[in-house]
């Protein structure tokens, strides 16, 4: 049986004068709190590295934290152990005789399932064993009503990027907590292009990955096509024909390559009835790459698109359709630019790679890949400060799990309130 330690739970008594030491004096942050009703528990997660403490609140008298805090006051509670098959982990113990409190096991936070091993069997010490739900990833299309639009929040498969590149210099240590890392220290990303229909047509926010690349790339970037923008579409009735515009944040190869397809051979563009929306300083930087962005830039992605004469150049922030506008960010890279989606005094915004997870919703958390951190830094903090204050529906490009929320701030701590 492998296990490994995954989170310290400490019994409290008065929750804010927990929070008083833990996050103010520690400086920790906290997460949002979840309930768990079986228990009579509220359990507030501190990330803290690659093993968590979790403070526990008692929401009833007859909950087992209530009566432990009778007998023994406030303290560590019990430790909780990761095991990847539950049941047979149970299994095991029973057969060298351990005494169990669950002989089977039960739902606990974050939809996992755990089982407890009696404090006599483990030397005075309360064991938890934990199983951790698989992680759901939606890979079809999700609809959303949105004023007189509607949005499609499609999917292209996954793909997974260095951890370190992808939040600059925020320590392993943090950032492994929130997107854990596989054994070549990738994080598993999504690629989530945003179809925008109104009654002047569809636009397509972003195309995906594609499937251009080779072997060797989809191995070094992990790409995973079990799933397809395709596949996505047509789960919402739609099909690559039915797309009237496609309008690029950036052309890097994780938000453009699914622009064109090669089809006996050749190059083609994927969108056969589609306009391809693209400003101009973009395309003049990907164009002529240098040695910093050379490895985020595939010619084969849009060079066959001049070619066909699809492409629709424009320069500077503007409305592209009612409802849809752009805005230039920088940063990133110097043309990068996120979508105002506007309808019936809604707002939404296709951050792209601004706010790529939901990780990087901390001001600091930004990507080792942007040419220009500072300039990502002053944008992103109005940014938020903005999107928080006036509720903007964000929709996270890359995020694995999460495709769109609302970004939240309690008692000065930032998380998102998921949607889709
Ligand atoms: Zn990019
Ligand atoms: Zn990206």
């Amino acid at each position: 049986m492998r296990a490994v330690l995954d989170h310290i739970g400490i019994a409290v008594g008065d929750i804010d004068a927990a929070l008083a030491f833990y996050r103010d004096a520690l400086g920790l942050e906290i997460a949002a709190p979840e309930d768990v009703p079986s228990q009579r528990v509220r359990a507030h997660l501190i990330p803290t590295g690659e093993c968590a403490l979790e403070l526990l609140e008692a929401t009833a008298p007859d909950s087992p934290i209530a009566r432990y805090l009778q007998k023994r006051g406030p303290g560590i509670h019990h430790i909780t152990l990761r095991v990847d098959d539950i049941r047979a982990a149970l299994e095991h113990l029973r057969a060298r005789g351990v005494r169990l409190i669950d002989e089977q096991p039960r739902p606990g936070a974050e939809a996992a399932l755990v089982a407890f091993i009696h404090p006599s069997a483990a030397h005075g010490v309360l064991v938890e064993l934990k199983q951790a739900a698989p992680r759901p990833v939606s890979l079809t299309a999700q609809r959303l009503p949105f004023g007189n639009l509607t949005l499609v929040s499609a999917h292209d498969g996954l793909f997974a990027l260095d951890g370190g590149a992808m939040f600059g210099v925020v320590p392993r240590t943090l950032w492994a907590a929130q997107s854990p890392p596989d054994d070549r220290n990738r994080i598993r990303l999504a690629t989530r292009p945003l179809l925008v229909e109104a009654d002047w047509g569809r636009l397509l926010i972003d195309c995906g990955i594609g499937d251009k690349m080779d072997a060797k790339q989809r191995d070094i970037y992990a790409v995973d096509r079990s799933h397809t923008l395709d596949e996505a579409l047509a789960s919402a009735g739609l099909a690559a024909d039915n797309v009237d515009f496609v309008l690029a944040t950036h052309l890097h190869f994780d938000h453009f390559g699914g622009a064109t397809l090669r089809r006996d051979g050749r190059l083609e563009p994927r969108f056969a009835r589609a306009r391809y929306i693209i400003r101009a300083g973009e395309w003049q930087e990907a164009t002529h790459p240098h040695e910093r962005n050379r490895a985020s830039y595939i010619a084969d992605d849009f060079l066959p698109l001049e070619a066909a004469g699809v492409v629709e150049f424009f320069e500077d922030d503007r409305t592209i359709r009612p409802g849809v506008r752009v805005v230039r960010t920088g940063g990133h890279c110097p043309q990068h630019q996120v979508v105002f989606v506007e309808s019936a005094g809604k707002t939404a915004v296709f951050t792209a790679d601004l706010i790529p997870t939901t990780a990087h919703i901390r001001d600091a958390w930004i990507m080792g890949y942007d040419l220009f951190p500072m300039e990502t830094l002053a944008f992103k903090k109005r940014f938020i400060r903005e999107a928080i204050e006036r509720e903007y529906l964000i929709f996270f490009e890359h995020d694995p799990l999460v495709a769109a929320g609302y970004i939240r701030e309690k008692a000065g701590r930032r998380f998102v309130e998921p949607v889709l």
